[in-house]
């Protein structure tokens, strides 16, 4: 029983359950390969999960914030990799443009983002600048009808799937008075003229998931890339990314569940001392109380999506719910690696890569340092 979650979100995680458990050995193949395979991809489309969050007007499933929470937590269950591809696209990326695109814009991108041939991607980050993403480098300037963009953007999601990304580029001079000043989105064709992928980033965890730096060198887009207005990019970046914190809390509880669920039958199988490990309270406890953190997560993370679906603010919320739910998938993740002893540390188990997914998820789309910036400053607002 949960007061945030109706019949409908419930069969949908299920749903999304069941595929995923087909996923089987190609999990292991891909991370090994270092790339989601397009098949896979491909099969999201007729599953709707790519289209859960547009609206049923521009021919999506208009489906909620909570539902689409609790697929990802699935999604991240069976494949943080996927999860989070799945996450940039139809969150942040999606939900941007629905946000604040132009029939037009919508028209053409939306069906190339939820037919399962590619997923887009959202470059904010640079070599010089993440946490302080105002002070971004890179420029976009008129030319004759269109715009001409310059700068390098780095650790990018899909990047090399991505038909599309939405790019934030300073139009005119930095003010020093304020930051964010000419911040501007743009919807980059990847297609387009002096637009490049650079290698993918070799990573800790997420090793299937695509993380590259997109080189814009002289890149050549029509007036019609702008998203939203000239000179407000930086307002659209960061509400994409507090709704973006919710998916991200999502994948967390996905990731540290999963890592739970491995340890808890492995800790029932595992005799030592003539008996099964679970039987220990040094086992049990941790799993207890881990179990219970899991379930404080995704309250958080319920209440975040339930309140955003009801047009609330959910700024506070939302960081709360990522900052919970990230460290405690590190503290879940560590957790079962301990459970299985040497078995948690060898690669045939899923636990050592549970652990280094979850690395991840306290660092992007804002740190936990950020996430209680964020908190700090709505709690301690004059
Ligand atoms: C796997 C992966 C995928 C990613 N995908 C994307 C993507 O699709 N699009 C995109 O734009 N970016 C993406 N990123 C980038 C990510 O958002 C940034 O890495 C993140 O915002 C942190 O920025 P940074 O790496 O530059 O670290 P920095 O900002 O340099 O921070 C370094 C450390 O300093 C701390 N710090 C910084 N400022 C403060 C402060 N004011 N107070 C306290 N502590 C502070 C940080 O919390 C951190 O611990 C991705 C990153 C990873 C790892």
């Amino acid at each position: 029983m949960n007061c945030f979650v109706g019949e409908t979100e419930r069969d949908l995680a299920a749903a999304v359950a069941a595929w995923s458990a087909g996923l089987g050995a190609r999990i292991s193949a891909a991370e090994k390969a270092g790339a989601i395979p397009r098949e896979v991809i491909a099969e999201l489309g007729p599953l709707g999960v790519l289209r859960m969050s547009v609206p049923e007007a521009d021919g999506g499933l208009g489906a909620s914030a909570v539902a689409f929470a609790l697929v990802l937590e699935e999604l991240a269950a069976a494949w943080a990799s996927l999860a989070v591809g799945v996450a940039v696209n139809s969150g942040i990326v999606i939900g941007t443009i629905v946000r604040n695109g132009t029939v037009e814009q919508r028209r053409r991108w939306l069906p190339q983002l939820t037919d399962g041939s590619g997923l887009g991607a959202f470059a904010l980050s640079e070599p010089t600048s993440g946490s302080d993403a105002a002070s971004l480098r890179a420029a976009a300037r008129r030319d004759g009808d269109g715009w001409v963009l310059d700068g390098r953007k780095q650790f990018i999601t899909n990047a090399r799937y991505a038909p599309v990304a939405i790019v934030f580029a300073r139009v005119g001079a930095p003010d020093p008075r304020k930051a964010s000043a000419g911040i501007t989105a743009f919807l980059v064709p990847l297609a387009a003229p002096g637009v490049s992928v650079g290698p993918a980033e070799r990573k800790l965890g997420l090793r299937a998931s695509d993380t590259s730096a997109l080189i814009l060198d002289g890149a050549r887009v029509g007036a019609d890339a702008v998203l939203g207005e000239v000179g407000k990019g930086f307002a659209l970046a960061m509400a994409g990314l507090d709704g973006g914190r919710i998916n991200i809390a999502a994948q967390s509880i996905g990731i540290a569940k999963a890592a739970l669920r491995r340890a808890r039958s492995y800790a029932k199988e595992r005799r030592q001392f003539g008996r099964p490990i679970a039987d220990f309270e040094g086992v049990r406890f941790p799993l207890a109380a881990l179990e219970a953190q899991v379930d404080a997560a995704r309250l958080l993370m319920l209440r975040a999506a339930w309140l955003r679906d009801r047009g609330r603010p959910f700024t506070r919320e939302a960081a709360m719910a990522k900052l919970y739910a990230s460290e405690m998938a590190q503290r879940a993740t560590h957790a079962a690696v301990q459970t299985l002893g040497g078995n948690g540390y060898m690669r045939e188990y899923d636990v050592e890569r549970y652990a280094r997914d979850g690395r991840a998820t306290t660092i992007y789309e804002g740190t936990s340092e950020i996430q209680r910036l964020v908190i700090a400053r709505s709690l301690l607002a004059a």
